[in-house]
């Protein structure tokens, strides 16, 4: 036997989640290529600004091939930190320097690096249902175990009471996403207040230190006046995690980074032991695309596409009946199942040339996930669609 019975599961339990991402290619195989609506997987469809390209040419024809390629410093390069700091700092109003930020791979590796640096066997993760199903496995590998709490009904807003109850000693961190995927739900300062004061109180009563962790790939695609704030002036243990694979278009380039704020407490500690993290899994920021970042962190992608295509897709369906939460940010919107099942509704999407994602891949069972960073031709064009599934299950 050659694999790991860890991951021999690891692969049996991602098998029914991979047949969900195949949608495209059954209806496209059911219905041809050009009657095919396809909403179910989150990949940026808005072009990188043309600085990024830009500042790739110019790098690769200043810098010579040593400097270009060689091994960075662990927590990235100190003058891409700063230039990050800067601009986070005039941003959200505080202080921040480059000793504050680590350069990490993107998103998935920076909150890797952060339960690896957290997480002792057997230690507890809260996270909000619905979530990031990829959540489970980066907090099981680093030895940790998942605990899923409910949101409010139908807001899906944090439901403070409902994480106090969660609580154990046990607890180390809790895990949110603002913007969030899969409900397009951004959270108030007043409702984060409201979850740092809780925490403070546990940990106090509980003798335990319990971290806030932030996951923010998101947090520049918000579209109405509601914005993220800066988590660490809410609560002192906070680290956030940020990554460019959505603000400028660059998933494939694996570039994010964590801030860690000085009011972390045991902050060289944990710093080190970030950068220890990035090490052992060798999640290191390439040193090209660090470069890039550095020179475009006052650009970002065309936002306003994601906008009109959040609002076009909000309006049209609830327009026709469909329940909705309208998104505040990230490129999903989350809508009702027209039947209990939302693995059969997705089916039934499907009978009508659409794909979405069921809820329960994201522990939301009664929902289904559409992805709207697709084609603003792909959202009119699937209205028809909607409306006749909609007339067809409901009557
Ligand atoms: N967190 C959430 C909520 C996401 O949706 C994603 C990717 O879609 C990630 C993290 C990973 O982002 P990255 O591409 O920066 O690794």
């Amino acid at each position: 036997m050659i694999v790991s019975n860890r991951m021999r599961n690891s692969i049996e339990r991602g098998k029914p989640m991979a047949a969900l991402f195949t949608a495209k290619d059954r209806l496209t195989q059911r219905f041809g290529p050009d009657d095919v609506y396809d909403f179910s997987i989150g990949n940026p469809n808005v072009p990188a600004p043309a600085t990024v390209k830009e500042s790739i040419l110019k790098q690769a024809q200043e810098l010579s091939e040593l400097e270009l390629h060689s091994y960075t410093p662990v927590e990235g390069y100190p003058f891409v930190r700063k230039a990050i700091a800067e601009h986070d700092r005039e941003k959200f109003g505080v202080d921040l320097t480059e000793k504050n930020i680590l350069m990490v791979a993107g998103a998935a590796a920076g909150l890797n690096v952060v339960m690896t640096t957290l997480l002792d066997e057997g230690d507890e993760v809260i996270v909000l249902k619905p979530y990031f199903a990829e959540y489970a496995v980066y907090v099981e590998h680093a030895g940790g175990v998942l605990i899923e709490v409910p949101t409010q009904e139908g807001t899906f807003r944090i439901d403070v009471k409902e994480i106090e109850k969660a609580i154990t000693r046990k607890t180390k961190a809790v895990l949110i996403n603002t913007p969030n995927n899969p409900t397009g739900v951004i959270y108030s300062e007043d409702e984060l207040k409201e979850l740092a004061d809780m925490l403070y109180k546990k940990c106090n009563d509980l003798g335990i230190d319990i971290v806030l962790i932030s996951d923010e790939p998101y947090r520049d695609l918000a579209y109405g006046d509601e914005k993220v704030p800066f988590l660490p002036k809410i609560y002192d243990n906070t680290l956030v995690v940020y990554s460019f694979s959505k603000s400028l278009s660059l998933p494939g380039e694996r570039i994010g980074y964590i801030t860690i704020s000085d009011s972390m407490q045991e902050r060289d500690l944990v710093k080190a032991g970030l950068a220890t993290a990035i090490r052992s899994l060798f999640v290191n920021a390439p040193s090209l695309i660090q470069r890039v970042v550095a020179d475009c962190i006052n650009d970002e992608c065309d936002v306003a596409y994601y906008k009109r295509n959040g609002e076009t897709l909000y309006e049209e369906l609830t327009k026709i009946g469909y329940e909705c939460v309208k998104p505040a940010g990230a490129f999903y919107l989350w809508v009702k199942a027209l039947v209990d099942d939302d693995f059969e509704f997705a089916k039934i999407a499907e009978d009508h040339h659409i794909a979405v994602l069921p809820g329960s891949a994201f522990a939301g069972p009664g929902y289904v996930r559409l992805s709207f960073c697709v084609a603003y031709e792909t959202i009119v064009g699937a209205i028809p669609h909607f409306r006749e599934m909609y007339e067809d299950v409901c009557g």
